[in-house]
């Protein structure tokens, strides 16, 4: 049974570090979580099996990686620092249930495909959010993720149309997951204790919700309406529609007639295109529901179609 190391005392993992000639390196986000009912906790909700293949991101010295195998899981294990990979070989030599993936998770996370039905981490700070929104992307989805981020990340993660930390990473999340968020966590619990809050979230995937349904134009189509916070649904799609990511206009010439027509053409269609949803010109993108980003990039497509 693991663990081999006292993943919950400061001064044991110091020293282990240093029996190894190894420091934590800052640029990688390394915090360890030093709370063993916070790991429990995180585990219990990931709810894993017996024989359940689990992808792990950043396992650092395997203190949530332990629990994994604990309960029978088989874990691909996602880690970006050498000594931390070196270290993590010799603590579970010879498991046969762990599987190591060295490098950067961003570069080894494709060709390590077809994912597992879960995902665990105690994320980096600084790849929390772009991590899963990559996931997301990339049509790679798990039937549960528990992750710790940034208490913000996992307000954004959370947050209801109308409130102020509503996004386009809400709605990103949203379109595939149920967002839980879990318990908050201070710097006390982690090693070397960061100076912001974490929280652990839940995501569930959503069973009645088929990916391929939406609109693929639906992901740049949110970002651009939440670019410009403070301005108009309708201001925001335009400048969306002026990027061409529609082509909108056939002609990009550039003389003034036809940018004149171009112009016009981008205002009627932003307008028929919100007209069809009921949504009002005037209306901010934090207000939208996630039905009502679908309906509007659906009839985006449709106008464009028929144009
Ligand atoms: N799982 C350990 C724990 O809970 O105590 C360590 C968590 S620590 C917050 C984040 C871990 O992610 C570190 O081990 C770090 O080296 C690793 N990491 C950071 N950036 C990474 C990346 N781009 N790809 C893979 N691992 C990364």
């Amino acid at each position: 049974m693991f663990p081999l190391l006292n993943y919950d005392s400061p001064a044991d993992l110091k020293k282990y570090l240093a029996s190894r000639n190894m420091a934590m390196q800052k640029k990688f986000g390394q915090n360890f979580l030093i709370n063993p009912n916070a790991r429990k906790a995180l585990i219990d909700s990931l709810d894993a099996a017996p024989g359940d293949a689990v992808w792990e991101i950043g396992p650092g010295l395997g203190a949530m990686t332990s629990l994994l195998l604990n309960r029978g899981c088989y874990v691909k294990a996602f880690e970006i620092d050498k000594g931390f990979i070196e270290a993590l070989k010799d603590l579970f030599q010879n498991e046969a249930k762990l599987e190591i993936i060295p490098g950067d998770v961003f570069k080894t996370w494709k060709p390590a495909l077809p994912a597992a039905p879960f995902l665990l981490g105690n994320l980096p700070y600084n790849i929390g959010a772009s991590i899963l929104a990559d996931f997301i992307e990339q049509k790679c989805f798990f039937s549960r993720i528990i992750v710790t981020v940034q208490k913000e990340v996992a307000e954004r993660m959370a947050a209801k149309p109308g409130s102020s930390d509503y996004s386009s990473f809400s709605v990103l999340c949203g379109m595939a997951y149920t967002v839980t968020p879990l318990m908050v966590l201070r710097g006390a619990s982690f090693y070397p204790p960061p100076h912001v809050d974490s929280q652990g979230v839940r995501l569930d995937i959503k069973q009645d919700v088929n990916f391929a349904d939406y609109p693929s134009i639906q992901i740049p189509l949110v970002r651009s309406l939440f670019s410009s916070r403070r301005k108009t649904v309708q201001n925001n799609l335009q400048t969306f529609l002026s990027s061409g990511i529609m082509n909108v206009s056939r002609n990009r010439e550039s003389t003034i007639r036809e940018s004149t027509i171009r112009e016009s053409s981008i205002r009627d269609i932003a307008a028929a295109a919100l007209d069809a949803c009921g949504i009002p010109y005037k209306e901010r993108a934090e207000k939208l529901t996630l039905d009502e980003f679908t309906a509007l990039a659906r009839s985006l497509e449709k106008l464009r179609v028929n144009s």
